[in-house]
């Protein structure tokens, strides 16, 4: 069976769902455990886990999307509850901070609306592009419509 290539380390493919215009990867990541940011302990006593869907890079011209397990840890040193963080996707964030370049890229040489167009995302997904990648400094035009 045909298997999509991720390149992204950190996670294992768990599922993939081939849909007529988009392809669908359920993806977890590698590491179990996960430090916490409060007091610097290592956890991997899963608290909860929710999923967020995230858009990454095309493949074969159809956009793909990450459902991403996104688990929480019950800290056992001071009882916080935190998030996994990745190193591909910032937190809170809807894209991958590759495909978050690539939407950087292609406004250099094309309007925000042809890339919004292009890429069927939200106009505001690209102009919220100044905060995209998050420690690289590239900055986007604001937005002033
Ligand atoms: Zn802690």
């Amino acid at each position: 069976m045909f298997s999509v290539s991720l390149d992204l380390p950190e996670f294992e493919v768990v599922k993939q769902v081939f849909l007529e215009d988009c392809i669908l990867l359920h993806v977890e990541k590698n590491s179990m455990e996960e430090r916490c940011p409060f007091c610097g302990f290592s956890s991997s006593n899963v608290h909860d886990w929710r999923t967020r869907k995230v858009r990454d890079l095309s493949v074969l011209g159809k956009p793909l999307f990450l459902f991403v397990r996104v688990n929480r840890y019950r800290c056992h040193n001071c009882n916080e509850v935190f998030s996994q963080t990745f190193e591909s996707i910032s937190p809170q964030k809807h894209q991958t901070n590759r495909y978050r370049e690539f939407l950087y890229h292609m406004c250099n040489g094309s309007t925000i609306q042809e890339v919004s167009r292009k890429e069927k995302v939200l106009y505001t997904t690209v102009i919220n592009g100044d905060k995209i990648p998050n420690n690289s400094g590239l900055k986007f035009p604001k937005n002033n419509r």
